[in-house]
């Protein structure tokens, strides 16, 4: 932990009077501009009041404070942000004719924002969570946003479920508490969680900061090459740091002595020229490959198996600049998987049709209309030229003169079949398809026998019990029941534990 007077994040504030030290202080003004006489005092009738109604300098600082909280995100509350920029090391123009890949060498200015998920904006981010990844990629074709997490997974199958599932995580709406009933009933009754929760579990569940932990795209895409030629894809930023966790007792131990953690090890680490950087890899899937793949390719529980889809190198995140202000560029920094570039497509996978529409949904309400005229979200390398028009908070020129509807004989912006996307074949019967009973179990069996060392399958059961411990019996032994089908040792071990807990808490 370093919250210390001596690191970055603590010497902020002086390190602005520094920068600022040969010029004298600007006078300090009202919002509209005008110069300020005092600003410690409000206009009153007398040293006793009352105060005057014609205190515009109040009412402008007053008014402002009332709203100066916008809505937290109800996922992904809690976060840290910082800037760079990505270079392309390696071609892979035969699989994309995305431009921000055509050259070696080739840099593109990207921002970056960590998060936990479930907790609000005020809670710890060491806690047990999946972290958010998402990458903005400012193009010159637009905005390409990759938003991931660190696993290359997900609990659920079908977006329906996301609210339900984002409500067991968060507060019983009687106690206003976390509830273990909630997580586990859910968890248990959709064993399609089991992939995620086994990693969340794992000590990859409680990353040591954002720097240490992997990044993924999670969900299949497709890339497309000049010749309109599709292939699917999956993206994976391996961190040149290396994986570090925290186990539980120091996971829970960092809460508590630092709750901000994982933010301020960010800023201070880019602060101090230790710029943290990323490996980004792709795997590649053939049409062919996917129609004969063992399981279904864009089921968003699954991983493709790296044997058979090697990772094929692409090139290097670096991170090098923190935010100049929090509130404008991390709070209101705002990603959408909808937010693509020619030559990178969306795949049929329910998880990110259903996401195409919510991101940006949940921005407008959080940020307004123009949510993309914002300057950390506009797409400054490119030019947006449209007939979209108005709105609260049109910060630009609005497109000035340029004619507001299409078509239009007075020179406004044309379309251009060479933008569109790959043409896709698509049958099927129309009906709600339970996807509960996919394969559950077979890529955790391999997760719990393959992956994992003796002393991390110890910490995953431990780790998992240490919180099930909490819920119904009858919801424990569902629970204990789905991790059975893992692995009898998974199950025989976990209901031991929990056997344990209960003896201990009886005593
Ligand atoms: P590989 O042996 O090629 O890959 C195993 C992967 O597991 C590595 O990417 C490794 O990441 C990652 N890993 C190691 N420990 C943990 C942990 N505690 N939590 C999460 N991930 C971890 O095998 P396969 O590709 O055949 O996959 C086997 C299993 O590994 C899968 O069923 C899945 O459970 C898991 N996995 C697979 C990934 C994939 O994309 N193929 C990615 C992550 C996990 P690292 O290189 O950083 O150590």
């Amino acid at each position: 932990m370093s919250n210390t007077k001596k690191d970055k994040a603590a010497n902020q504030l002086k390190e602005y009077k520094k920068l600022l030290q040969s010029k004298t202080s600007e006078n300090v003004t009202e919002s509209a501009g005008r110069p300020i006489g005092v600003h410690t005092a409000s206009l009153s009738v007398g040293e006793r009041g009352p105060l005057l109604m014609q205190d515009h300098q109040y009412m402008d600082i007053m008014a402002h404070f009332n709203q100066e909280r916008i809505p937290e995100r109800v996922v992904h509350a809690k976060g840290a942000g910082a800037f760079g920029y990505f270079e392309v090391t390696h071609d892979i123009s035969k699989y994309t004719k995305a431009s921000i890949f055509d050259t070696i060498g080739k840099k593109t200015p990207i921002g970056v924002r960590f998060s936990t998920v479930g907790g609000e904006s005020g809670s710890a981010d060491s806690a047990r969570d999946p972290r958010g990844f998402a990458v903005k990629f400012y193009t010159q074709d637009g905005n390409w946003d990759l938003v991931g997490n660190n696993t290359p997974i997900f609990f659920i199958r079908d977006p329906i479920l996301f609210p339900s599932f984002i409500h067991t995580q968060k507060r019983n709406p009687v106690t206003h508490l976390k509830d273990p009933d909630m997580f586990w009933d859910f968890i248990s009754l959709r064993p399609e969680t089991t992939h995620q929760v086994s990693f969340l579990f794992s000590d990859r569940g409680t990353p040591d900061g954002y720097r240490h932990m992997n990044g993924y795209g999670s969900h299949t895409f497709k890339m497309v090459n000049k010749d309109d030629q599709p292939v699917y894809c999956k993206f994976h930023f391996k961190t040149d740091q290396g994986i570090k966790n925290m186990n539980a007792e120091q996971a829970a131990q960092m809460s508590a002595d630092d709750p901000d953690y994982s933010i301020r090890d960010l800023y201070n680490a880019i602060a101090s020229g230790n710029f943290p950087s990323w490996t980004l890899k792709i795997q590649v899937m053939t049409f062919e490959q996917a129609e004969k793949f063992e399981f279904n390719p864009f089921d968003l529980t699954k991983i493709w198996p790296q044997k058979d889809y090697p990772l094929i190198p692409v090139g290097r995140m670096v991170l090098n600049l923190n935010p100049k202000n929090y509130f404008a560029e991390v709070e209101q920094i705002a990603f959408s998987p909808s937010h693509m570039i020619p030559g990178i497509e969306a795949s049929p996978d329910k998880m990110l049709q259903g996401r195409l529409f919510s991101y940006p949904d949940t921005h407008r309400h959080r940020l307004g209309t123009n949510y993309l005229q914002i300057p950390v979200n506009c797409p400054f390398a490119a030019k947006v030229r449209n007939y979209i028009r108005d709105g609260p908070a049109c910060v630009t020129d609005n497109q000035g003169g340029a004619p507001n509807y299409f078509p239009n004989s007075f020179n406004g912006p044309t379309d251009n079949p060479k933008n569109c996307i790959s043409t896709a074949n698509v049958t099927g019967d129309v009906k709600r398809y339970d996807t509960a009973n996919e394969d559950n179990f077979a890529q955790v069996e391999t997760f719990w026998s393959k992956v994992l060392s003796p002393s991390e399958r110890t910490a995953l059961v431990s780790n998992i019990a240490g919180h099930l411990k909490d819920a119904s019996d009858f919801i424990q032994k569902r629970t204990v029941d789905n991790f059975s089908k893992v692995h009898p040792d998974f199950g025989k071990r976990l209901a031991e534990l929990l056997e344990k807990h209960k003896q201990k808490a009886n005593l």
